[in-house]
């Protein structure tokens, strides 16, 4: 049902909770991922806030679908 985005190498995970924060170093490469990233009995919100150094520049444009 939930389409689970998977973790892609640059990404950073907080819970907004906590504050306890979670940086990708390594994506996950898996077809059906079911990666569930959980802090305080909640899922971590995906803030890829700080620009990483990646030579893929299309991943940008995923929030900025106005
Ligand atoms: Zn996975
Ligand atoms: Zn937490």
């Amino acid at each position: 049902m939930n389409v689970q985005e998977r973790p892609t190498t640059g990404d950073m995970y907080r819970c907004s909770k906590c504050e306890f924060e979670i940086h990708i170093t390594n994506g996950c490469q898996c077809d059906d991922c079911t990666t569930q990233l959980q802090c305080c009995g909640q899922p971590l919100e995906k803030v890829t806030a700080i620009p990483v150094q990646n030579p893929r520049p299309s991943q940008a444009l995923d929030q900025n679908n106005a």
